[in-house]
């Protein structure tokens, strides 16, 4: 259950609050950062299979678009709330900022409870929330896609929706499509293998070689296991992952010190990213609690899971061997936590630089939509390394610049960006 005393958008304000003191923002630049640009909060009546019509409160918020159009997923979620989502579109606007694409930040959502709506409801949850805002979006304004608790399907509804209300084909409207209609190649692998682009980029700064180095990675889904590929690939190796277990309602580590067989581990993975402990075992794994992950001796960490994970209760656990910690997830650390890693000096790639591949392979995905030429995968991951290379290559030169943390070095040049892109426009 979600803690109703927490409002994300205060906390995202409070960090724009902080940089916009680094970089001594004027107040108009402040005004206009610190609060969306544009949001749109509306009724979705949707006729259940019973006969009676229900009605769900859905929003999409525009935090800015002085870069571009703006970005971001739409949530379906029981919890959801206009602060949330809120929040989220600001992060997308530094995200999209920090690795330099020409798009602004945006996030919607629906207050809804998939696993309690037929296919044939939620098709038309889609369709409803395109109606609501079909003027407001679109390839050249403002461009979903998929997020917690949506996927594919729901962004061909709603795809669909809109070129019927506009009477044309509007591919590049929305990202995350399948691969065939729309997709792009290279997608499923995209965040994970961003993050192992900058984990590699910051063993180069230390001097590291990645075939000398041991991982600990805590998730064991989508980001998690395609970093692991990639860090494989490139001679690491990963001694322990941890991930969450439906049946028992608690998380658990797997670890094998000669180093945990992808194939092997995802042979035994139900589609939720749980490991069977069973099986596990016998295959060579030791089981242990869930945290232990964040306590091995090893040269990185990897928190690819959720948020919330390295907390001030078990940040001092984190091993003296540990140089970097690359976050996968989205907000897997505390702000408390945060000091702590910042002043044991351990090298952080905060998490909307080292995820940011996702957002970077959807903007591609939009860019071979809108000209309906689709690249081979290797050409998508070649870009994609491009840009994540850069990205960490211009936050860690401004860390070293102005003397600063690797977060506040990305928050740095992602809001100054912004904040120049209003400027140029004239809008401050
Ligand atoms: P996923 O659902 O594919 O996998 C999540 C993994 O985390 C699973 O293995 C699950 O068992 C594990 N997990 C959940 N709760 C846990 C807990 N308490 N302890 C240990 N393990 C736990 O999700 P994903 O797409 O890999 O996303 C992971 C994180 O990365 C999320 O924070 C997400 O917001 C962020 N992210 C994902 C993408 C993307 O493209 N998939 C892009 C940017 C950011």
């Amino acid at each position: 259950m979600q803690d109703q005393s927490f409002n994300p958008f205060h906390m995202a304000q409070a960090q724009f609050d902080h940089v916009a003191d680094l970089l001594e923002l004027d107040k108009s630049a402040r005004q206009l950062l610190r609060n969306p640009m544009r949001e749109y909060h509306f009724n979705i009546p949707v006729r259940m299979d019973g006969g009676a019509v229900e009605v769900f409160r859905g929003f999409r918020v525009q935090h800015n678009d002085a870069r571009g159009p703006g970005k971001g997923g739409i949530r379906f979620h029981p919890q959801e709330t206009i602060n949330t989502v809120r929040a989220l579109a600001m992060w997308m606007t530094w995200k999209c900022a920090v690795v330099d694409i020409p798009l602004g930040g945006s996030k919607g959502g629906v207050i809804c409870d998939p696993h309690n709506l037929s296919a044939r409801e939620q098709e038309q949850l889609c369709r409803g929330w395109v109606r609501q805002v079909a003027r407001d979006v679109g390839p050249l304004a403002d461009v979903p896609a998929p997020d917690v608790m949506t996927s594919a399907q729901h962004m061909l509804w709603m795809l669909d929706e809109y070129e019927t209300i506009h009477g044309a084909k509007y591919p590049g409207f929305i990202t995350g499509k399948p691969v065939g209609m729309g997709g792009s190649l290279g997608r499923r692998e995209a965040t994970g293998y961003g993050v192992i682009y900058t984990v590699r980029e910051a063993l180069r700064e230390l001097d590291l070689q990645p075939q000398n180095t041991l991982a600990s990675v805590q998730g064991f889904g989508n980001v998690s296991q395609y970093a692991i590929e990639l860090f494989n690939e490139m001679g690491g190796k990963v001694i322990c992952v941890s991930c969450w277990d439906q049946d028992d309602q608690t998380s658990y580590t797997f670890r094998k010190n000669s180093g945990i067989v992808l194939e092997e581990l995802r042979s035994i993975t139900d589609h939720f990213g749980g490991i069977s402990k069973d099986r596990a075992k016998d295959l060579g794994y030791e089981v242990l609690p869930g945290e232990a992950w964040l306590e091995q001796e090893a040269d990185i960490l990897m928190p690819a899971a959720i948020e919330n994970q390295i907390t001030k209760d078990n940040v001092e656990k984190i091993h003296s061997r540990v140089r970097i910690i690359a976050e996968g997830a989205n907000g897997p650390t505390t702000p408390e936590a945060d000091q702590v890693i910042h002043k044991r000096n351990i090298f952080l790639i905060p998490d909307f630089l080292a995820n940011a591949g996702g957002v970077t392979c959807s903007y591609f995905e939009q860019v071979q939509s809108n000209i309906n030429y689709f690249w081979e995968k290797e050409d998508v991951l070649g870009r994609l390394d491009t840009k994540m290379t850069a990205a960490f290559q211009a936050v860690s030169e401004m860390a070293k610049k102005r003397n600063l943390y690797m977060r506040e070095a990305a928050y740095v040049i992602s809001v100054n960006r912004v904040a120049q892109a209003c400027k140029d426009r004239g809008w401050i």
